[in-house]
C-alpha cells in the first residue's frame, strides 16, 4: 500500500517491524513507516547486523516497549524530504554516525563521542533498521562505496567502535596487545589490529566457538580467560610474564576489567570498550606503582566510518570469517539473539527484513 506522493515518489504507508513487547519479547507487527520529514530521508532496508547492545534492548528488556532496534544497517534511498540536498532515491547507503551539535568544546576538539549535547533526549521510542523501513536524518547516512559488498558494509559501524578503541589505546607498531572477549567487537579489533601491523594479539575467550572466531580472525594466540594470571593485591608491583602493551577489554564483564589491568606492561594501557553493569575493583597501587592507564572508549572517533568503509573496502580484513553465513528474517530475530547470547552463534548475524 502506498500513498501518493508527487515529485519524491511513492511511500508506502506501512511496513514489518521486529517490536519490542517486553523482556525476551518481540513481535514481527505491521507498523506505519515514520512520517518522512523536510530534511529526512527513507530508506528500505537491506541488511542489519544484531548488535551487542540489541541483546540488551531485548533480551534483557533494557529498550522502551513499542520500539525497534537495529543500526548497523545498509539500504537504498526511496523517498527523500524537500530540502535534502546530499541523496536521491536509488542511492545506496550505509547507516552512519548520530550528528553531534558540532560547536562545542568536544565536538570542536575532534572528540564528536564527548560531545556535550549528546545525552538530548531523543524525539520518542527508538525506530531502528529491524524494519522494512527506516527514517534517517540526511546527515546520518554514507555512501556505499561502489565496490563494497552490503554485506560487508553492515559491519562499519561495530569496525567504527572497535578502531576507536583502537585509536584510545595508542597502540604503535611493534608493541603487543590483548583482546579481552572474542563477541563481535573483540573479533573486529583481533582483525582490525592485524590489518594495522600489529602482529601480537593475544585473545582471552571462554566459548569454543569465539575462540575458533579470535584464531580465524588473526589472534596470534588465544588462551581462556582462566588462564590469565593475577597477581594477588600484596604483589602491586609485580608483572605477569607475558604482559603486553595494550589491553582492549571487549567483554564488559567486570572479571576481565581487573584480569586486564593485571596483564599490562608497566605504562601500559587498558581501554574499557565493553559496557557492563557490574563494577571492576581496581587496585590502586596497580596503577599507581607502574603508571598504568586506564580509560574509556565511547562510539566513534570523528571519521570512525569512513575509516571503517575504507578498511572494508581495502579488502584487508576477513569478512567472511566475521559474518555468519545465513541471512536471518524478521521473524527468526529473536531465535539469533538468543544464540548470540548463549553463543551458539560466534559471528555477527545479518538480518534482512
Ligand atoms: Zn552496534
Ligand atoms: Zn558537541
Amino acid at each position: 500500500m502506498t500513498s501518493s506522493v508527487g515529485p519524491m515518489g511513492p511511500v508506502p504507508l506501512r511496513m514489518s517491524a521486529a517490536v519490542l513487547q517486553g523482556p525476551g519479547r518481540l513481535q514481527v507487527n505491521d507498523v506505519p513507516v515514520p512520517p518522512l520529514g523536510d530534511q529526512d530521508v527513507l530508506v528500505k532496508i537491506d541488511l542489519c547486523g544484531v548488535c551487542g547492545s540489541d541483546l540488551h534492548m531485548v533480551l534483557d528488556g533494557w529498550g522502551q516497549r513499542g520500539s525497534w532496534q537495529g543500526h548497523e544497517w545498509t539500504g537504498t534511498v526511496l523517498a527523500v524530504g524537500p530540502e535534502v540536498q546530499r541523496w536521491q532515491p536509488g542511492d545506496a547507503v550505509v547507516g552512519g554516525p548520530p550528528i553531534r551539535c558540532g560547536t562545542c568544546a568536544s565536538c570542536v576538539a575532534g572528540r564528536p563521542a564527548l560531545c556535550a549535547q549528546r545525552d538530548t533526549p531523543g524525539i520518542g521510542p527508538e525506530q531502528g533498521a529491524f524494519a522494512t523501513y527506516k527514517v534517517s536524518r540526511e546527515g546520518e547516512l554514507l555512501a556505499l562505496p561502489a565496490d563494497l559488498d552490503p554485506r560487508a558494509a553492515t559491519l562499519a559501524e561495530p569496525l567504527a567502535v572497535a578502531l576507536h578503541g583502537i585509536h584510545q589505546s595508542g597502540i604503535t607498531a611493534g608493541q603487543r596487545a590483548l583482546v579481552l572477549g572474542a563477541g563481535p567487537i573483540g573479533a573486529l579489533t583481533i582483525a582490525a589490529l592485524r590489518a594495522r601491523g600489529i602482529h601480537h594479539v593475544v585473545c582471552a575467550e571462554p566459548t569454543e566457538g569465539r575462540q575458533a572466531l579470535a584464531r580465524a580472525v588473526g589472534a596470534s594466540e588465544v588462551c581462556h580467560p582462566r588462564d590469565l594470571v593475577v597477581p594477588s593485591i600484596a604483589e602491586p608491583g609485580f608483572i605477569v610474564p607475558g604482559a603486553v602493551d595494550v589491553v582492549l577489554e571487549c567483554s564488559g564483564k567486570a572479571a576481565a576489567m581487573e584480569a586486564g589491568l593485571a596483564q599490562l606492561v608497566r605504562g601500559g594501557t587498558l581501554v574499557l570498550v565493553g559496557a557492563g553493569i557490574e563494577s571492576p575493583r581496581f587496585d590502586p597501587n596497580r596503577i599507581l606503582l607502574n603508571e598504568v592507564i586506564i580509560t574509556g572508549a565511547f562510539t566513534y572517533s570523528a571519521n570512525g566510518f569512513s575509516e571503517a568503509l575504507d578498511l572494508l573496502a581495502s579488502g584487508a580484513l576477513p569478512v567472511d570469517e566475521l559474518l555468519e553465513p545465513d541471512l536471518v528474517s524478521l521473524d527468526g530475530l529473536l531465535d539469533a539473539m538468543r544464540g548470540l547470547a548463549d553463543g551458539r552463534l560466534a559471528g555477527k548475524v545479518l538480518v534482512r527484513p
